[in-house]
This record gives structure tokens, C-alpha cells and sequence, in this order.
């Protein structure tokens, strides 16, 4: 990531080292935020908050600031340049001997725009399609993907190359070591295949669209045209703006305008087809692609043997399995999913997002079959929980045009430059109990617990825990970021920091002088029985009514500890008061 700068104010990525490990106040004197002294990044780093192995130290708030005021074009904004700088040369080029669709966060057949672009490129010059996806280890290492995330591709590979094989298209896969290498690799083996043209699904992560930059550039130098599409969300990042012509930063203004662009652009839900299968001949000629295993899973990113069979039966891989998945929510719960979706004892929700994630399903697809459910075309119209539920999947696509935008989420800063200086605590034992689920708060620790067990954690309790973390504990809310991506089987840049936004008040709409959850009444309110706690946590159990939600000050301590189950870990009235305080001094201001 190499610093840019602007004449008018130091963007340098570099923190200027810090002698001492002592908290350091804020300096009160210096209002502007961009020119307060930038304390807290250099106690983040030496806390391991930034992947330093493949990241530089925390950029600085002027940075964030100068992306703010458009100083300094945007990861997306580049690539849309280099495609529009190679628009001619692209054109030129004549198909060869075959077409290549490179699979990335889009593991599916059906629905998926760039493969389907592939097949019809491919058909109209009668040559064949060949597809090909990469391992990469270090990106594995440095977005913290988790094991059950990574072993979930794994076995989602299998199966699509199998669907593909059924239209005689082969899937290649190769494990490249170092991500670097990946543009030059792909490029390399399109040579050896003598394929012209290169599509593929636009990622909005930064990593990705600089990879994508470079790819793009490469191929041009090289002969080989690439094709890059917006698939991923129904609406594609940038394409909704605010009447001043700016981009939203509140969800609800956003979600109105994006189910207004949709009822103008009704094509944005009509699916694309899955490719048409090669001519029989391509399989000969292709044999060596069609051979290939789908590699080993990285030794470090794999799923512990006792695992494995549990979670495979509980997340089957592959398309079928997604479209089962959505058809069956959709039959039997999105109706009652407004009233019921907040229970997390209850299985009222679509369970869908690791798909989603992996691309084995479309959003399209899944806001179409959600819709035609309906007795209305209208998105926000007929049945509460049908339109509910799209407006939930919508939430994926918001994230995703904010982290287009505001590139800067990625780089480990929080949405607003000026929520940069909050003094978050670093304090490893409660991170630890947070961790493990032995926090005394039996909501947050079932929650926790449900996560490293199955990967996976309601929604409701994602929002408790991490309101938890940042605002009982007070801990930085990217331990708890980095946390999640390392133990969801949905891991999802995005979703993962715009949730992460959203709960620890750095992100949009942050309103952090309102947003405190008190994790005892969320628990009284959406686990009024205590069902979800007792599943998870079972050394209570035995305890008997509302004292489930808070044993130690409910009368069961002595059953509590005789079990095993400790006590809380802070009192949420005093993180509370210490939680306003912390925001108060970080933004040098009383309210929002
Ligand atoms: P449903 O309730 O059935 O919703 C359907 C789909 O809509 C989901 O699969 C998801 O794709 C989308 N969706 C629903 N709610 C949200 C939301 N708040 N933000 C974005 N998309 C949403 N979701 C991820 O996919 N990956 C993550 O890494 C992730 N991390 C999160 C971290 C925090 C702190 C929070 C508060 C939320 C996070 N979410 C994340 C959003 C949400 O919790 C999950 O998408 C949801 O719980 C998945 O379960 P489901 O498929 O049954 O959802």
C-alpha cells in the first residue's frame, strides 16, 4: 500500500513511532480532528490489531479524510480508470483458442453474470469455456478467514466443479503461495491455454480491486482482454445517490432509494443462465484441466478432524444445498420471519449467509424467490415478513456500497476520521472471556459459544456481543472484528465491519450516546426463557427462571458456582457511564 499524498495535507500512511507503551491523553487543545495527535494507533499495533505481515501501520485520519473529500481516487475509481484506459486495446482483441471465467467469491453455476458473459462470449466464437479459481494461503492469513469458512470453499469447489463437468466445462484450481503472484499466474496459464479473454465478478474489497487494477493492466500488456462485472449485489456500489448527489450514509434514505432503483431497473432481479456446456470435443482437448484434484486445504486453515463431520452435515456445500436452503425459508418461515427473526432460540432466520458469502448464491436470486413469494412485485409492499427479510439481504448490499466509498474501513479505520481517537482498553483477560464465553453475562457467552461451536451466530446476539466488547468491556472493537472473521463460516469483509460499525458506534449512523445495549434486558427480552442460554451455556441449565438471565444478582449464585460458571466480569451500570465518558473524551465532545 504504497502513500500517496496531496499537496494540501500530510495522507501518509505512516504513524510515527511511539517510545512508550503508556496511554497517553488526548491533546484537548488541538479541536481539529485530523491534527490531533494520533496516540491510540501505535497502542492498536503493539496490541496486534493491524496484520502488520501484510499490512502497513494504521493510516492516518487526514488519509481517511482526503479519500472524504475525494483527494484521492478510491480503489474502485482506479479500476474503473485502467478498464477505461484499456477500453480500446480490450476491444481489439480477437478470441483465441478459449474463453476463462475465474471464480472467486462467486461458486455458483446459475445466476452468476460474469460466467454466464463467459458462455456467451465463448459460444459466439465456437471455442470452448474453461474456468479456473486459486487457493491462496496468504490471503486465507491475511483476512483472517476461518478455518470453517476456508474448509466450506474447500468442499463448495468439489461441487461445483461437478456441475461444471456435467456441461463439459473444466474448473482448473491451483494453490498460488504467494498472492502477488496470483495476476501473473493467471495470466501465465491463459498463455499456456491460449485464452483471450478473461471474465470475472468485481470483489470490492481493497486487496481485490488493487489486484483487480493490476490484473487489468497486465492483461493488456499482455494480449489478453479482461471483462470485469458488478454481481455481487443487486444494485452495484455507487449506483444510488443522495439528491445532492453524494453517497448515503444512513441505511433508511439508502434503502428507499434502493428499492425505488430496483422498481425502475426490474432486469437487476432477472437471473442469468447457467452456461451453456462446451462442445463435446473440449473435453479431450481439455483433459488435463478436467484431471485436476481440488488442492489440500492450507495446513494452518484447516478444520479439526473431530469437527468435520458435524459441520459438513450442518452447512452442505454447493449450489443444490443453497437452493434448498432459501426454497425451504421461504416455504415455511419468511412469513412469520418480522415477528420472530430477533428470537435466537428460535431457527426463524434463512441461515443462508454463508452461502451468500461463498457466492453460491446469488443475492438476485435470493431477493427474486423471496419476492415472487409475494402477492405483490413490489419490494416494500404485501406480506410484513416477506419484505422484512429483503430489506435484511438488502443490509449485505449497503455495506458493500460503503465499503466501495469509504475504502478506509478496510484499512483498519473506523468510518468517521473523528472517531479515530477513542482510547479503547486492550485488557487480554476480558478479551480472553469474551473469547471463550465465560464473560458472567450468560447471553454474550452462549452467543460466543454458539459461534465457535457451529461457526455461526444469530444476528440479534452478534449485535450483544459486540456491544459487549466495546461498550462494557471497552475493548477495541477490531479484536472483536478480526474475532468474528476468524470463526464465521459467512466471514464477509463488509457485513463483518459494518456490523462491527454499527455496534461499537465508529461506523455509520453512529450514534454512540444512544446505542448501549444492556446485555441482562436483551436477554429478558429476546430469550425470555432462557432456552437459547441453556443450550449453549449448559452449566446453567439447572437454573430455573429469570435468574437464568443474571445468576449471580438473581439468586442462583451458589448454583453458578458450584457449576462452574463465573461471575460478571464488569458492572454493565458503571462500563456503561465508563463507556460515555470514553466516546465524550475520544471525540473531544458531548454529543454525536
Ligand atoms: P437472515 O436474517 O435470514 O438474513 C438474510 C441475509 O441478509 C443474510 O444471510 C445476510 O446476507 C443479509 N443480512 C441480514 N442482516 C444483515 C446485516 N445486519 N448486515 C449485512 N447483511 C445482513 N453477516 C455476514 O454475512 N457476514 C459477516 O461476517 C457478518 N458479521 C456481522 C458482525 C456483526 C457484529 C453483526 C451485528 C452482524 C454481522 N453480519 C454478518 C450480519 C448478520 O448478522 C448475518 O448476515 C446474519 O445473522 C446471517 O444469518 P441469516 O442468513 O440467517 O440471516
Amino acid at each position: 500500500m504504497p502513500p500517496q499524498r496531496t499537496a494540501k495535507r500530510d495522507v501518509s500512511d505512516k504513524v510515527a513511532p511511539e517510545s512508550s507503551n503508556k496511554r497517553r491523553r488526548v491533546d484537548r487543545d488541538a479541536t481539529d480532528p485530523l491534527h490531533r495527535p494520533h496516540h491510540f494507533a501505535a497502542e492498536a499495533e503493539e496490541n496486534g490489531v493491524v496484520l502488520r505481515k501484510y499490512y502497513p501501520p494504521e493510516m492516518s485520519n487526514a488519509r481517511a479524510q482526503a479519500y472524504n473529500d475525494n483527494e484521492i481516487p478510491r480503489p474502485i475509481e482506479k479500476l474503473n480508470a485502467a478498464l477505461e484506459a484499456t477500453a480500446k486495446t480490450r476491444e481489439g482483441i480477437k478470441v483465441r483458442d478459449a474463453v476463462m471465467h475465474w471464480f472467486k467469491a462467486d461458486l455458483r453455476v446459475a445466476d452468476n453474470r460474469a460466467l454466464w458473459e463467459a458462455s456467451q462470449k465463448a459460444q459466439a466464437a465456437g471455442v470452448p469455456l474453461i474456468c479456473i479459481y486459486i487457493v491462496s494461503p496468504e490471503d486465507f492469513e491475511a483476512h483472517s478467514t476461518a478455518p470453517v469458512r476456508v474448509d466450506f470453499v474447500a468442499r463448495t469447489l468439489h461441487e461445483l466443479k461437478r456441475d461444471l463437468a456435467a456441461l463439459e466445462i473444466p474448473l482448473y484450481i491451483e494453490t498460488v503461495e504467494k498472492r502477488n503472484d496470483i495476476p501473473e499466474r493467471i495470466v501465465d496459464f491463459m498463455e499456456e491455454w491460449d485464452a483471450s479473454h478473461l471474465f470475472a465478478n468485481i470483489e470490492y474489497e481493497v486487496d481485490e480491486l488493487r489486484r483487480e487494477v493490476k490484473m487489468v493492466k497486465l492483461c493488456a500488456e499482455r494480449g489478453i482482454a479482461p471483462e470485469l462485472f458488478h454481481d455481487t449485489c443487486v444494485v452495484p456500489p455507487g449506483a444510488l445517490q443522495t439528491g445532492a448527489g453524494k453517497q448515503y450514509v444512513v441505511y433508511s434514505p439508502w434503502f428507499r432509494s434502493w428499492v425505488a432503483h430496483v422498481h425502475q431497473n426490474p432486469e437487476l432481479l432477472v437471473p442469468f443462465d447457467p452456461p451453456a456446456p462446451n462442445p463435446s470435443a473440449a473435453r479431450e482437448k481439455l483433459e488435463a484441466l478436467f484431471d485436476c484434484e481440488v488442492p489440500d486445504v492450507p495446513e494452518p486453515n484447516r478444520l479439526p478432524e473431530e469437527d468435520a463431520e458435524r459441520l459438513h452435515a450442518m452447512w452442505p456445500a454447493g449450489e443444490q444445498a443453497a437452493k434448498d436452503r432459501l426454497e425451504q425459508f421461504c416455504d415455511e418461515k419468511i412469513a412469520r420471519y418480522g415477528k420472530r427473526r430477533d428470537f435466537p432460540a428460535e431457527a426463524a432466520t434463512s441461515s443462508i449467509s454463508a452461502y451468500l458469502a461463498a457466492g453460491t448464491l446469488s443475492a438476485r436470486t435470493a431477493v427474486r424467490t423471496a419476492r415472487d413469494r409475494n402477492k405483490t412485485k413490489k419490494l416494500d409492499a404485501g406480506v410484513e415478513g416477506i419484505t422484512t427479510w429483503i430489506s435484511e439481504v438488502a443490509w449485505r448490499d449497503f455495506y458493500k456500497h460503503i465499503l466501495a466509498h469509504w475504502p478506509y474501513v478496510c484499512m483498519y479505520k473506523p468510518f468517521r476520521p473523528d472517531y479515530a481517537d477513542i482510547e479503547w482498553s486492550y485488557n487480554s483477560a476480558h478479551f480472553q472471556a469474551w473469547c471463550d464465553g465465560r464473560t458472567g453475562f450468560p447471553i454474550v457467552d452462549a452467543a460466543m459459544r454458539q459461534m465457535r461451536s457451529i461457526g455461526w451466530m444469530h444476528n440479534r446476539c452478534r449485535m450483544i456481543v459486540a456491544s459487549f466488547l466495546c461498550k462494557d468491556l471497552l475493548l477495541d472493537w477490531r479484536m472483536g472484528e478480526r474475532f468474528f472473521m476468524e470463526h464465521l463460516i459467512d466471514g464477509d469483509f463488509a457485513s463483518n465491519n459494518g456490523g462491527w460499525g454499527f455496534s461499537s458506534s465508529v461506523g455509520v449512523d453512529p450514534q454512540p450516546y444512544f446505542r448501549i445495549f444492556n446485555p441482562t434486558l436483551q436477554s429478558e427480552k429476546f430469550d425470555p426463557d432462557g432456552e437459547y442460554i441453556r443450550r449453549w451455556v449448559p452449566e446453567l441449565a439447572a437454573v430455573e427462571g429469570k435468574a437464568i438471565h443474571d445468576p449471580y444478582y438473581r439468586g442462583a449464585a451458589d448454583q453458578a458456582k458450584q457449576a462452574g460458571y463465573p461471575p460478571p466480569v464488569v458492572h454493565h451500570k458503571e462500563s456503561r457511564d465508563r463507556a460515555l465518558k470514553m466516546y465524550k473524551e475520544g471525540l473531544g465532545r458531548d454529543g454525536p
